[in-house]
């Protein structure tokens, strides 16, 4: 019996048609409120009002690279990402920066309930800068590590962040068992001894 015909799929179907809308977005101490003018040479532009309130027209490819994460209030931060995040856009580490943020200061998110929904905000210093997130939480160790708040009840900052399977996130979960556990630049020390020899 021969095949059935195949149905053929519209490319309209395929490809996407529909521009790319950023409103909403947050990127670094970004939102994006609008669609901008475009600029002299036709490419798309947003207008973004920044955490401390200035708002200005950013470039749609600047947003989208991660260069530009804040009106310049938090300069220092912004010159470090220019020259540290070539070719880290890519990196586990990066989209991590990228949702952490997301589920924090962007409403639209589907996670933010359970986050920016419930208080917790990314302290400016790592939402203005991935390298200074990265400089801090390291590589991630391994597949199966993502980022874990030791205080889930606090915000993602230095001290509170670590990078973690998911069995120790649970555990961390789990209520009324205070178990505080001290990262330093990423690596986690237990208040306690792992089982060893001396253990048996
Ligand atoms: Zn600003």
């Amino acid at each position: 019996m021969p095949d059935p015909p195949r149905t053929r799929i519209p490319w309209e179907a395929i490809v996407k048609v529909k521009p790319l809308d950023l409103s909403g977005q947050v990127y670094g101490l970004y939102t994006v409120l609008d669609e901008g003018p475009r600029n002299g040479c036709g490419k798309r532009q947003w207008l973004c009002r920044c955490e401390c309130g200035v708002q200005k027209v950013v470039s749609h490819s600047h947003l989208r690279g991660g260069r530009i994460v804040s009106c310049g209030c938090h300069q220092r931060s912004q010159l470090a990402t220019n020259n540290l995040i070539h070719g880290m856009e890519r990196t586990c580490e990066y989209s991590t920066w990228g949702g952490m943020i997301q589920r924090c200061h962007n409403p639209r998110n589907n996670s933010y309930r359970h986050y920016g929904g419930r208080g917790i905000r990314v302290c400016p210093e790592w939402r203005a800068s991935f390298p200074t997130f990265y400089a801090y939480m390291g590589r991630r160790p391994g597949p199966g590590y993502s980022i874990d708040r030791i205080n889930v009840d606090g915000d993602y900052e230095p001290g509170n962040c670590r990078w973690a399977t998911a069995t120790v996130q649970a555990r961390n979960k789990r209520p009324r068992i205070r178990r505080p556990a001290i990262a330093t630049g990423g690596q986690l020390f237990l208040p306690f001894d792992p089982p060893g020899p001396s253990a048996r």
